[in-house]
């Protein structure tokens, strides 16, 4: 997966940035700002009577908007608004990603009850034979210090065993499914007996202010590290379209970009 706006996650999944309000393909950076840094200005300004100059052309009202700023000047405002929770100038830039993950994953995500999600239906489509095996890094037991966490590496052979235990269950979930469908029961019945690691795929959309609100979640050591994957790699894309609020977003929270 090569464009910058497409990047593999897990064994079998994916982040693709459809399109944002500022479109992504209008969008260049000059100065560390983006087309999403400048609208969220354009927004504020609104607040003190200043529209964007095209705007007050159109109405045939001269002004003084953008000839008269600076990128510093851009800078300082957004960093103002930033900094002191003027949150809905952030609301004015929007971002549409395309994503494949594990149902469990899936299951975290939309809990974020402001972003809108259109997800795959396996009640009009038989769902492929893929599943999320983790690789055997990431097998680790259950930490002793966070209820929801987890520790130190299982050893080698405990590890193996349990993807093992993995594979054949899901394995034997779908053999189920497909045999289920193959008697012809109904696909949003027969669904029931995949498991969470099976893969779902969905369309969704957030505003910016909003998504910094998920990353500040699930970018987060506390959040499990599959869900992780996928925020990281949301965020470092939304990088393209609002840089100079992301940067800022990174440094608040201390998140290093990849
Ligand atoms: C590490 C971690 C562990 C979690 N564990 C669990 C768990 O065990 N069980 C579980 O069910 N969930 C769990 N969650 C989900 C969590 O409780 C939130 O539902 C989820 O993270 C979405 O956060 P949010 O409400 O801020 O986001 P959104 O739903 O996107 O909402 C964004 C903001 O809008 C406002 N808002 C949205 N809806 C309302 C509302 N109805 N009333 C008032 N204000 C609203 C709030 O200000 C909110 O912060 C966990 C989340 C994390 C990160």
């Amino acid at each position: 997966m090569g464009d910058w706006n497409t990047t593999k996650v897990l064994d079998h999944g994916f982040v693709h940035l459809r399109d944002s309000m500022p479109s992504i393909w209008s969008t260049r950076v000059v100065d560390g700002l983006g087309a999403g840094d400048y609208r969220i200005e354009e927004a504020a300004r609104v607040s003190t009577s200043h529209l964007p100059m095209d705007v007050q052309r159109s109405i045939g009202v001269a002004g003084d908007y953008a000839v008269t700023r600076t990128s510093e000047q851009t800078k300082k405002l957004i960093k103002y608004m930033f900094d002191n929770s003027h949150t809905t100038p952030f609301e004015m830039v929007r971002l549409t990603y395309v994503v494949k993950a594990p149902i469990f994953v899936e299951r975290q995500a939309v809990r974020h009850r402001m972003a809108g999600t259109n997800e795959q239906s396996a009640r009009y489509s038989k769902l492929p034979c893929e599943f999320y095996v983790p690789s055997i890094d990431r097998m680790q037991e259950q930490s002793t210090t966070n209820k929801q966490g987890s520790g130190a590496l299982l050893d080698e052979e405990q590890a193996l065993q349990c993807i093992g235990l993995i594979r054949r269950s899901a394995e034997n979930a779908y053999r189920d499914y497909e045999s289920m469908l193959n008697s012809g029961l109904t696909r949003e019945l027969a669904r029931m007996v995949l498991s969470t690691n099976f893969y779902t795929q969905k369309f969704w959309t957030i505003d910016l202010h909003n998504f910094m609100g998920f990353c500040r979640q699930r970018c987060d050591g506390h959040a499990q590290w599959e869900i992780r994957q996928y925020a990281n790699a949301m965020l470092s894309m939304a990088e393209h379209v609002a840089p100079y609020v992301i940067s800022l977003f990174r440094e608040k929270h201390g998140l290093v970009a990849a």
